[in-house]
Order: C-alpha cells, then structure tokens, then sequence
C-alpha cells in the first residue's frame, strides 16, 4: 500500500537550492532517457525528519549506469561505474557525488513460454534495506516529481520514532544489522522495536556475527565510535551481548564509561590544539574497549578486523607498552618525581597520538595529565637545526653515531641546554671532536642527556 505524501514544500524549503535543482535535472534526465528514477535512503529518512543530509542516493528503475552516463553528459560530470553491480557514482567538478544503483530486475521464468515476466521494480529492491525507516522513496520525474512512496509503513515508524526491520530473517541474512540497528536508535533517539529487538536476541544466540566477516563489523563499529553519543551506544551494543561477539572477555562497566568520558573529554582537547594531525576518535575508543585484553586476546580481534597495519600497531603493540607506561608513570607520580622534558620524550615519542590520547584519559593525576600534554603540544615538534653534512663539515664520518649524536642534541635542546645552532656546533666540539681526540676512536658521545 502506497501514501501519496508529496514533499514539494520540504524540498522547497529545507534543501539548498543547489540540491533543489539537482533533483529535478534528475527527474527531467530520468524523463528523457525513458526510465523512473527515485530519491532513496538516508536523505530521504533525514529530510522528513528535518535533518541535515546531504548523501543523494537515487535509484533507477532500469539501467542505472545507463541513467548515469546520460546525466554526466548533460551536466559535465564525471562517472564511475561498477558493472558488477549496476551502481555508478556521478561526480561533479567540484566533487559532489551523487550514488546511483539499478532497481534490481527479477525475471520470473514460466516453463516454455516467452517472454519472461519482468519485474522492475523499486518495491522489490527496498525490501533488501535493513530497516523500514530507510524504506522511504521520493519520485524524481515530472509527472509525480516529489511524491513519497511507503510500501513498507516507514512513515509511520518515523512519527512513532521506532527501528524496525522488514521481515523476520532480516539480522540472520546480515548480521552487521544488528550494529546498525544501535546506532540509528541512538543517533535519531528512537528505540529499536519489540519485535525487532526480539529478532536481534535470537540473531546474537545464533552468533551470526561471527559467520559475517569481521571486517564488516569493524566497518559498523567505526560509525557508532564516530557518533556524537557513544556511551549509550556502547551501552546498548553491550545488553545485546554485541561487544562480547568480539571478544567475550570485554567488560563494559562502570569504569570503562569514565575512561570512555574521559576519551571523549581528551579527544575535544586534543581537537582544540589544531595540530593539523587529524586522530582517530574510533582507534582511540577501540583502544578503550579492548584494554582489559591479554596480547593472545588483542592480537585476535586485529586479526578477525583485519586491521590494517599502522591500526594493528596501536591495538596490538603500543597498547600492551602503554599500560606498562601507564603504570611506571603512576609509580613515579606517587614518589613526586618531576621528569626532565627529555625524559618525557623518551617516553611518549615511539607511540601514535591515539595511544597518547588513550593515556590522557586514563591518567586521573593532573600532574601526569600536564606531562602529556607537554610532550603533546610542546616536545613532540623539536627538532635539531645542524644536519649530517654539518658534522661531515666539522670532520666527522658518517655511520651509525650521527643518530645518537642526534639524539644527544635533542635532549640538550628539549632540556634548554641547547639553544641556537651555535650552541649545537659547540656540543659536538666540546663533546664529541674533543672525546674522538682523547680516545682516539671514531666517536664516543659524553652519555648524557638521554633520549
Ligand atoms: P548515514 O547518515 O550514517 O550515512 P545512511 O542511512 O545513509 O546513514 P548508510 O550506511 O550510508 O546509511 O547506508 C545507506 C542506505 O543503504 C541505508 O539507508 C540503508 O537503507 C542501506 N543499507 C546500508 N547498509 C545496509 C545493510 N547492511 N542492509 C540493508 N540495507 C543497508
């Protein structure tokens, strides 16, 4: 059963007029090429729901790719085309993407009769979305352009604010779902249906996640730690037993909310800083969930989320050395110990900002806090002026002890000592030129400070 809504006024009204145009050269296209095209997804869910939403995924009814080049050829757009699944993605010059898949035709064979029955239709392809909320179509030709097709009641899911899937076997044909599920519920503050939320118990007892790839989840996971509100979500995720699918040795208790606050809290300071180094809210989180792991256990989920390799290095390397720092700076803490910024170079410099990030919020001594941020905003930037072929100049050979001659000028210079170039060409006189003289050997560097 169709509603014959027509949103007119909304597009009218709630798009830039950009978008507005955009819409209809897609109808007068789909007109001209002879095929139906229709608004579909997200933006149509966020347009009734009056939110900003700017992801145009249209549907064709017929040969998408087809519709695509044609559009592109009128407006001067690029293409990109996926034959395999009859998607393209126009993109214009200045690199706004319009996503655009073909109505999957059905043929329904009838034994020993010609022609075959085709079924192109819009209704059969929306019964493949996940939830009836994402169901919504809007048609872009001119003669209906504007009117919202309903097959499967998401209107009224939207004013009723709820999550529900299309059919019972909705989370067993894709599990990742049952993620998506969490995350529209919170993100839209809607709550997740009795029946569905039914359907989502008996999915986890079946453990079908762990028949869908884990990189798939991943993929999930990464929205939901990228939302505004991630505790609730995790929350959620957590009663439906979806964090322990990772790995049921996951705890998320009272203490992982602080330390997820305290990420978040640490995140925004870190944003605020404006280094120009983007951080990965999500790896940091990860990080936050999976830190009460033994190695064994770390290494597992790396493998399952086939994370790529600088991720597996913050999860799997730094985040067991992390802990180990975390502890020995607790201990410092307690006995007033006040390190040298060199020393908290030696520290923090081998580890990712996100595991920094992570360390920020663990540590609850404000003390321990300012030692972070001054290897992070301060520290980590030093950099000695002289270079290698100021040493060859000053008659030394090159080989491995550049490096710790390097090292040595840095630690002088993040602990005042060393100041300008000069005073870096005198410390390799006084204490590299004069040592090789004493000894005789090639170089030995005066031990100290240390980096
Ligand atoms: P967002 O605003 O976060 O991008 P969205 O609704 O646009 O939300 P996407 O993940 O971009 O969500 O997916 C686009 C559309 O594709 C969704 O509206 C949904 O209908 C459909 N979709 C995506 N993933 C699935 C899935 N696993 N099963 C069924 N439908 C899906």
């Amino acid at each position: 059963q169709t509603r014959r809504k027509n949103l007119d006024r909304y597009i009218a009204t709630q798009l830039p007029p950009r978008v507005r145009t955009l819409l209809q050269q897609l109808g007068t296209v789909a007109d001209q090429s002879g095929v139906r095209a229709y608004l579909v997804g997200g933006f149509v869910r966020d347009l009734l729901l009056r939110q900003k939403n700017l992801d145009v995924d249209v549907v064709i009814e017929g040969d998408g790719i087809a519709f695509a080049k044609a559009f592109a050829a009128k407006a001067s757009c690029r293409i990109r085309a996926h034959d395999k699944f009859g998607t393209a993605v126009i993109i214009f010059p200045d690199g706004f993407k319009v996503d655009v898949a073909s109505a999957r035709i059905e043929y329904y064979d009838r034994p020993a009769t010609l022609p075959q029955v085709e079924d192109a239709s819009i209704r059969h392809d929306l019964y493949r979305r996940d939830f009836t909320i994402n169901t919504l179509t809007v048609a872009l030709n001119a003669d209906h352009f504007g009117v919202v097709l309903d097959f499967y009641g998401g209107q009224r899911d939207l004013r009723d604010k709820s999550i529900r899937v299309l059919h019972n076997l909705s989370f067993i044909e894709d599990p990742t779902r049952l993620y998506r599920a969490v995350r529209f519920e919170q993100r839209l503050n809607f709550h997740i249906g009795r029946q569905t939320e039914r359907l989502m118990h008996s999915a986890v007892e079946l453990k079908m996640v762990r028949k869908v790839g884990g990189v798939r989840i991943l993929n999930e996971l990464k929205h939901i730690l990228s939302e505004a509100q991630i505790v609730p979500a995790l929350e959620r995720l957590n009663q439906f037993g979806l964090l322990q699918i990772i790995d049921p040795r996951i705890v998320f208790d009272a203490d992982t909310k602080k330390l997820f606050k305290a990420a978040e809290q640490a995140i925004s300071w870190y944003e605020l800083l404006y280094t120009g180094m983007p951080c990965r809210r999500w790896l940091v989180f990860l990080t936050c969930l999976l830190d009460r792991l033994p190695v064994s256990g770390l290494r597992k989920v790396g493998r399952w989320f086939a994370l790529r390799l600088d991720e597996k290095a913050v999860i799997v390397d730094e985040l067991p050395q992390i802990i180990r720092l975390h502890r020995k700076m607790s201990r410092l803490l307690r006995r007033q110990h006040q390190p040298a910024n060199s020393e908290l170079y030696h520290w923090f410099s081998s580890f990712a900002i996100e595991s920094l990030i992570y360390q920020m919020a663990r540590t609850e001594q404000e003390r321990g806090r300012q030692w972070i941020s001054r290897y992070v905003t301060d520290l980590r930037r030093e950099q000695v002026i002289i270079d290698g072929h100021d040493l060859v100049r000053l008659g030394l050979t090159p080989g491995p002890e550049f490096q710790t001659i390097f090292r040595h000028l840095l630690a002088g210079r993040l602990d005042g000592l060393i100041t300008t170039r000069a005073d870096e060409i005198d410390w390799v006189r006084q204490h590299v030129l004069s040592a090789d003289r004493q000894s005789d050997h090639n170089t030995s560097v005066d031990p100290k400070p240390q980096v």
